[in-house]
């Protein structure tokens, strides 16, 4: 049995920091305490002056994902290693739907490629077609350990919009089975709407991205998902939520669970206006100070409940200058950096670490059903991050473990974590990724 004691750390518990010591045999914690007993074979190391915080969980990635011109930069493979190399242990990814394919063949095509994840992984289920036959899906899905969705309120062109009807149906059915449906919140009349003096497809300039889906694009939808949350008792997942208009909506309806993303927390709308501003081209897309400064407000208070790196990234070849704008493929990567930039922003803003604790890991494994995480406590499995609080630095791209050749975050604050453990094994070690297993494929019953 491998055996690895981690002593003298102060461990960022979501309910509170403590000076404990944790007992890892193979896969799992069997033990955290002041006082534990272990074998002379036991592997130590001393995290003294170090904090140790659960595997963080990226609730939503999408790795190699097809768009029309090929698809996202990063595989299952390379994505989770940067993943694992930022701390993060488990990635919560989507499903695609294709056509006339069902759920469940979805799901089997999508395991295949998941396979090769190096993190753990979980897949949320895309439903972008509204027939009998879907709906009569999911209760099977969730039977199999498969129990979030994912829809739409916009992309109609793309032919994967539902109805607000549509999803109340999905709602009712997921509700119904104590699954959850999370929803891209963005109204398509609205966006319809906004789009419209620029249907020429003339022009060229990032800034008209955000010109293009306003702000109360994401009310409008917020708002009649919250009242379909009602209706239904279904738990309704806002994906990342961008706006403080959204944000106030939000506010209303107890069944909504919010999550936003670092871009969202890190950037605005200024990086439209620089030099490869089109890089920074991703839906929703970047907002106002005053927006970023209210999903603060809305970390602090509660509101938000996760932080997911939405990573969908790009090369600088994907984003060709000169490109009409709505021609520029949609996204950014940010699950290497995910952690370690809201940690440096945590302190520089003096806020509750058992709150980053919460957003980057517990809450999400509460919402998600993933009980063997989130937690770190006798039973669980041994995903962790051990952080030295003075390797204060920022984002360098030859520090990072990736294949990508632009990052959004290069230059920002950011302590990246010294060691990471996942299931048991050291894949991280002294800021270097080793990884000799493949991740594990999570079920949420
Ligand atoms: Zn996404």
């Amino acid at each position: 049995m491998n055996s690895l004691l981690i002593k003298n750390g102060l461990i960022i518990h979501a309910d509170g920091q403590r000076e404990e010591n944790i007992l890892i045999q193979n896969e799992t914690i069997a033990a955290v305490g002041t006082e534990l007993e272990y074998s002379s074979e036991t592997q130590i190391i001393d995290a003294s002056g170090k904090w140790i915080f659960p595997g963080v969980i990226d609730p939503h990635t999408h790795m190699g994902i097809p768009i029309k011109t090929g698809s996202s930069a990063d595989t299952f493979a390379t994505g989770s290693r940067s993943a694992l190399h930022g701390g993060v242990t488990t990635i919560l990814d989507f499903t695609v739907l294709e056509k006339r394919q069902s759920l469940v063949n979805s799901l089997e095509a999508r395991k295949k490629l998941a396979g090769k994840s190096l993190c753990d992984v979980g897949l949320h289920i895309n439903i972008t077609r509204f027939t009998p036959e879907i709906l009569e899906e999911i209760p099977r899905l969730i039977s199999m350990g498969f129990s979030s969705f994912k829809v739409f309120t916009t992309y109609k062109e793309a032919g994967m919009m539902l109805s607000y009807d549509e999803i109340e149906a999905v709602a009712r059915i997921v509700g119904a089975h104590d699954g959850v449906l999370m929803v891209h919140s963005e109204d398509n009349n609205v966006i319809s709407a906004a789009s419209e003096p620029f249907a020429d497809r003339s022009k060229t300039d990032p800034r008209y991205h955000g010109l293009s889906r306003p702000p109360e694009a994401e009310a409008v939808a917020v708002r009649k998902l919250g009242e379909i949350s009602e209706r239904t008792t279904c738990t309704i997942y806002i994906v990342h939520l961008n706006t403080a208009a959204g944000l106030a909506e939000t506010a209303k309806y107890p069944l909504l669970k919010v999550e936003t993303c670092p871009h969202y927390l890190l950037l605005t709308e200024e990086v439209y206006k620089k030099e490869g501003g089109r890089m920074f081209v991703s839906s929703p897309p970047l907002r106002q100070k005053t927006d970023q400064e209210a999903l603060w407000r809305g970390i602090q208070n509660g509101q938000i409940h996760t932080i997911g790196s939405d990573h969908c990234p790009f090369c600088l070849a994907d984003k060709q200058a000169g490109l009409p704008f709505q021609e520029i493929p949609n996204g950014m990567g940010g699950v290497e950096t995910l952690f370690s930039t809201l940690l440096a922003q945590f302190l520089q803003r003096g806020l509750d670490l058992s709150l980053l604790s919460r957003l980057t890991s517990r809450n999400a494994a509460e919402i998600f059903g993933l009980e063997q995480k989130g937690t770190l406590k006798a039973g669980t499995h041994a995903d962790l991050l051990i952080v030295n609080p003075k390797s204060l630095s920022t984002v360098q791209d030859e520090a990072l473990d990736t294949i990508l050749d632009w990052n959004a975050y290069t230059g920002l604050p950011a302590i990246f974590p010294e060691t990471v453990i996942r299931r048991g094994e050291m894949v991280v070690s002294e800021g270097r990724t080793q990884v000799s297993s493949l991740g594990l494929l999570l079920k949420s019953v």
